[in-house]
């Protein structure tokens, strides 16, 4: 049986009390529930965060990390920094870094084997941007940022992937897909999945929904059978927003 999973980017929000609040408030309040809660917070916070849930079933995760193994990369972060602070799981390739950071498939490609290499989790995002679905170009957009940017890794690599759909348009816009807009995209993508991989890594992967999900939409969204949780933004910065949501599969 694939894994639920509710995860929470904060992006670029918080200082470092408010974080630690934050992240006390979930640790104290989160629903007793079988499905899995990571909270990706901005960089500096990440040791204290793995600290301050140690002993829960919470996760901590970055929100981007660079390909090489380190060295003269002024300002960026390697993925043995992160692992070696109890980081094992990362974000790459949200809509905000393919367009504000000029990611490409070709590089989120770099990204993931060497995340694989230091056995990380991977959260791979993806997704169409308005004009593709005006073009009806969607489920090409998605099976290409899939095929450059994924699925060259190995076979037994899965168990380290989680996907995550979100459709630009749908970001931070309060706009969000359909319920049935949702459910025709993951299992568009699962069978993608199945082709490729076979239907064990199809069945197995988790698949999560991103742009704009609320306490009010995560349910009908969630109860969606290809929907395994979501990737949460501006919902994730209040507890009680982030519990509903929780609550809601
Ligand atoms: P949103 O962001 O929930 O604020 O739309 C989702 C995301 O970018 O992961």
């Amino acid at each position: 049986m694939r894994k639920n999973i509710v995860a929470g980017n904060w992006k670029m929000n918080k200082d470092y009390s408010q974080a630690i609040e934050l992240i006390n408030q979930i640790k104290a309040g989160k629903p007793n529930t079988t499905t899995e809660v990571i909270l990706a917070t901005p960089f500096p916070y990440l040791a204290k965060a793995v600290e301050l849930v140690a002993g829960t079933d919470i996760k901590i995760a970055a929100q981007n990390m660079h390909q090489a193994e380190g060295g003269a990369f002024t300002g960026e972060v390697a993925a043995n920094m992160l692992t070696s602070i109890g980081v094992n799981t990362v974000i790459l390739g949200h809509s905000e870094r393919r367009a504000y950071f000029h990611e490409t498939d070709a590089l989120l490609a770099n990204k993931v084997d060497t995340a694989l290499k230091h056995e990380m989790t991977v959260i791979f995002c993806f997704g169409e941007e308005l004009k593709d679905r005006q073009d009806n170009n969607h489920f090409n957009i998605v099976e290409y940022q899939l095929r450059d940017g994924l699925f060259h890794i190995e076979k037994e690599n899965w168990k380290n992937i989680v996907l995550a759909y979100e459709p630009v348009w749908a970001i931070g816009t309060g706009e969000t897909a359909s319920p049935e807009q949702a459910q025709e995209m993951h299992a568009f993508i699962r069978n993608l999945v199945d082709k490729v991989f076979g239907n064990e890594v199809a069945e197995n992967v988790t698949i999560l929904y991103g742009g704009s999900v609320k306490p009010d939409n995560a349910k009908e969204i969630f109860s969606k059978p290809d929907v395994d949780g979501g990737l949460i933004g501006g919902a994730s910065l209040q507890a009680n927003d982030f519990f509903g949501i929780i609550n809601g599969i």
